[in-house]
């Protein structure tokens, strides 16, 4: 996107400024950006428990991402250097094509456990018998759903062998639309858990959703060609992804560079991260823990890589109406529903593992991480004006030597 081009050079006010635009911002959502979140202690208070502040992270804006022929700006909130800068490189090395990029329905799955049924083959076929009135029953507590064209849509049972015994587990799908769901799945399942137990008996036990959602997964495509990328980063990320699908502690730090782009763009758009990070790893797991990414050759010699994992995130709900810069990252990112959200999600995840692999197997992260870390370390130092922070970390990275002593001695040198 042409606003977007030469974004990084640009001073905050100038990428505001260029934003506001491109988002339609209002100068209130301008002034929260500029307060650096503007979340006040009355907000916050009304979120959690003994509030006593809250913590900033840097909001930054990811460039060059274009899904399915759509044009997007991705915020990312995230405190290590790096991420949005190997998103946006990744991103733009994927130009002219981009991503593709689809999403099954939010279909989220919740369960009862339901223990000391006396005999559970017997109950399993009663419930099975039962299943329209259980479905029928559980209905009533997702209308706010239905409303939306979701709503519970089927009911199963099974018996699960398990340390202490057979165990009936009861399970709920529920079309979530564009909410994460959780709070709707659960009340389903605790409304909906006494009836069960009138027409099987036992102890209900625990009523929670899954986070391993495995029928609200993303996927994403994107192919870099060998004369943008050249054969050797291509040949350096093939032998980089096939350690981490033949190793398991190479595995979970490839992973972890996939997380680095989807937990940013979940926690700039309020959306509960934990539970994005508990679907991808059991995910992950199904058959053995592998990469969520996955690389190959196509038919031209051109890199192709892949994602797919669960993504349960909304558009509402949750913290996301509570939380001012939210609201204003899903404005920036122009979705329109959870559906696309987890769409580009997925392809921000594709982007910063291809980023990792590509520095990984060629020049090493530290050389790019330290220019960009080399900024900290001017503050550090005690530069202060723009113009010092700039002279001091073009000096470190020329030098290749990051260390505070000589970013001290760079500042004096420069003030005398
Ligand atoms: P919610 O109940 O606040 O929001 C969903 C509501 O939004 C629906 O009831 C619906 O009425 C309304 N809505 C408006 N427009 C909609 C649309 N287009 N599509 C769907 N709904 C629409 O929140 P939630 O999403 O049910 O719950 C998410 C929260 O639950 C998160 O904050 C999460 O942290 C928390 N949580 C997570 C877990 C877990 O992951 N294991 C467990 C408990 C709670």
């Amino acid at each position: 996107m042409d606003v977007f081009s030469g974004y990084y050079k640009k001073s905050v006010d100038e990428r505001i400024k260029l934003l506001k635009e491109f988002a339609g911002l209002t100068s209130d959502e301008v002034s929260v950006l500029e307060k650096t979140g503007s979340l006040s202690p009355d907000i916050a208070d009304r979120m959690i428990e003994n509030v006593v502040g809250s913590v900033h992270l840097p909001l930054g804006i990811c460039t060059n991402f274009k899904i399915n022929g759509k044009e997007y700006a991705v915020p990312m909130a995230v405190e290590e250097p790096s991420i949005i800068a190997a998103a946006s490189n990744a991103a733009k090395l994927s130009l002219p094509e981009g991503f593709t990029a689809d999403a099954d329905e939010p279909i989220m799955m919740g369960q009862v456990q339901i223990t000391n049924v006396k005999n559970p083959e017997t109950a399993l076929s009663v419930l099975r018998k039962h299943k329209k009135e259980i479905l029928d029953y559980s209905k009533e507590f997702a209308k706010g759903m239905e409303k939306y064209g979701g709503g519970v849509k089927d009911f199963e049972a099974r018996i699960l062998e398990t340390i202490r015994g057979k165990m009936i587990i009861c399970e709920f799908y529920i079309d979530v639309r564009d909410a994460m769901g959780a709070n709707t799945i659960n009340t389903v399942l605790e409304k909906t858990a006494p009836f069960i137990k009138e027409i099987i008996g036992g102890t209900t036990r625990l009523r929670i959703l899954t986070n391993l959602a495995v029928k609200r997964k993303a996927v994403a495509k994107a192919v870099w060609k060998k004369d943008k990328i050249g054969e050797e980063a291509i040949e350096g990320i093939l032998d980089g992804y096939a350690f981490a699908d033949a190793d398991i502690y190479r595995c979970a730090t490839h992973n972890k560079g996939i997380m680095n782009g989807i937990d940013a763009v979940a926690l700039a758009t309020g959306n509960d991260w934990r539970a994005v990070e508990a679907g991808a790893h059991a995910y992950a797991a199904m058959n053995g823990y592998s990469p969520l990414t996955k690389y190959s050759l196509n038919k031209n010699g051109d890199l192709e890589g892949l994602i797919e994992l669960p993504l349960s995130v909304g558009t509402v709900g949750g913290a996301i109406n509570t939380l001012p810069t939210a609201k204003i990252a899903l404005k920036i990112l122009k979705v329109k529903t959870a559906r696309e959200l987890s769409m580009v999600m997925a392809c921000a995840g594709l982007a910063n593992s291809f980023a990792a692999l590509k520095a990984l197997s060629t020049e090493g992260i530290q050389k790019g991480h330290m220019r960009l870390h080399a900024r900290n370390i001017a503050v550090i130092a005690g530069a202060k004006k723009p113009e010092e922070i700039d002279f001091v970390s073009k000096k470190l990275a020329e030098e290749s030597n990051y260390s505070v002593d000589f970013a001290k001695k760079i500042l004096k040198e420069m003030k005398k």
